[in-house]
């Protein structure tokens, strides 16, 4: 079919819409992006691009400034919270040499998008929020807060969590609270920090660190194992010093960067089930609208990346926009879902409390550590090597 002009709308400028745009303004499209926030602006946090989101950056010409503003992983490291004691680390530049890992700002990343999608000529609007979105036939009618109706030739909902795309393509589900919080934060940085993800581990609970922008600042996420609710979202904060208590009998560094925290949000860490529908007639979801899931593979923002550059892709090759996007869903169902699983798995090796089951873990660990990182950097391999751009 080709998408010489095909007029498409977005609804979401966040990291799946920006990105999706972009592909798809670079196959000749018109694309209007509608974002509700009045500036493209994100709350302060880090992300971890991995090699296969990385694989898409590049593919949409935005590889070279996305590795301008980050920091390049050069490995993970899993300690004991208490003692501080690595259990287990991997070099990257010995055993996934090749492959570009790295840590951003979500807002660095965020511009270098904006700044692609506006270069292929995509027109984004801001503080424009859709109330509602209403299926009629194969399209749908776009209800926004100023009280126009827009009726969108192809409508693609990249609208997040609370999607309003997605409840008109399934109806509502509840996600349920999985009793796990995270808190997030970023701290300026105090000395020559190595470019490493290190994971302190501890039972029910366990904090990310990592370097953003040159190093200058760290990005903390703190997860702990609790029944008490918190919302869903980007803006709630917290208290630091509910952060510091949670992790008080952790080791002097933790503490160090703990006593740096002066303005933390709290997430409350909910399952979705992953969208039955993502497409009808000429109406998708791609990103979290489709798929949200925990953070625990840190591939929310990649498989955002992924959808958009395979939902570009197959409507291309498509004879119809009927038939591009169900070959879209074809192409991502199955993939999402097993990296989503993945990620809900994932928690539990991190929070074993201590005893015999944490001593034979760790200790699995580190003789892995030692003797066949290869191995256990091959585990992932599914994950990371997957490029959607040479498919
Ligand atoms: P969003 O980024 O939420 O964008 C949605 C956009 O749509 C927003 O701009 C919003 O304003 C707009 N919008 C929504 N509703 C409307 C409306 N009604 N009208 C107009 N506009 C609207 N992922 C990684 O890959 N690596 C990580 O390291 C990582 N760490 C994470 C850590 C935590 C604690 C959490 C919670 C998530 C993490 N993620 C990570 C996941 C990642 O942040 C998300 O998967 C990603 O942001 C999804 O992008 P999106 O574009 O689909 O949604």
């Amino acid at each position: 079919m080709g998408l010489n002009e095909q007029d498409i709308s977005i609804l979401g400028g966040g990291i799946a819409g920006l990105a999706v745009a972009t592909a798809l303004a670079g196959r000749g499209a018109q694309v209007t992006v509608l974002e509700q926030a009045d500036a493209i602006t994100e709350v302060g946090a880090g992300l971890q691009i991995g090699p296969n989101g990385f694989a898409v950056m590049r593919a949409l010409g935005a590889g070279e400034a996305l590795a301008d503003c980050s920091v390049r992983a050069q490995g993970v490291c899993l300690l004991d919270g208490s003692s501080g004691k690595p259990v287990f680390g991997l070099d990257f530049q010995r055993f996934a040499a090749g492959q570009e890992y790295y840590f951003v700002h979500r807002a660095d990343l965020v511009d270098v998008l904006a700044d692609a999608a506006r270069g292929a000529g995509v027109d984004i609007r801001l503080s424009q929020q859709v109330t509602d979105v209403v299926l009629d036939g194969p399209a749908a009618q776009v209800q926004m807060a100023s009280g126009e109706v827009l009726t969108p030739d192809v409508l693609i909902g990249a609208d997040g969590l609370h999607s309003k795309v997605r409840v008109a393509l399934n109806g509502q589900r509840e996600p349920f609270f999985t009793g796990q919080v995270a808190w997030r934060t970023i701290v300026p940085a105090i000395g020559n920090e190595p470019a490493v993800a290190k994971v302190y581990m501890g039972a029910g609970r366990h904090l990310v660190v990592y370097p953003l922008r040159g190093g200058e600042m760290l990005n903390i996420v703190a997860v702990q194992e609790r029944d008490e609710w918190a919302e869903e979202g980007w803006n709630f904060q917290d208290d630091p010093a509910n952060l510091q208590a949670v992790f008080a009998d952790f080791g002097a560094e933790v503490q160090a960067l703990l006593a740096r925290v002066d303005k933390v949000y709290l997430w409350g860490l909910f399952r979705h089930p992953v969208a039955t529908k993502w497409h009808q007639g000429r109406v998708a979801i791609l990103g979290d609208a489709a798929h949200p899931t925990l953070p625990f593979m840190a591939q929310g923002a990649v498989m955002a990346l992924e959808d958009a550059w395979v939902l570009a892709d197959a409507l291309d090759k498509a004879d119809s926009v009927e038939a591009g996007l169900a070959a879209y869903q074809a192409r991502r169902h199955e993939r999402a879902s097993k990296v989503i699983e993945a990620a809900s798995k994932n928690a539990r090796n991190y929070h074993l409390p201590a005893g015999p089951m944490r001593f034979a873990a760790h200790t699995a660990l580190r003789l892995g550590s030692r003797f066949a990182p290869s191995l256990a950097m091959k585990k992932f391999d599914w994950v990371y090597k997957h490029d959607v751009t040479k498919t």
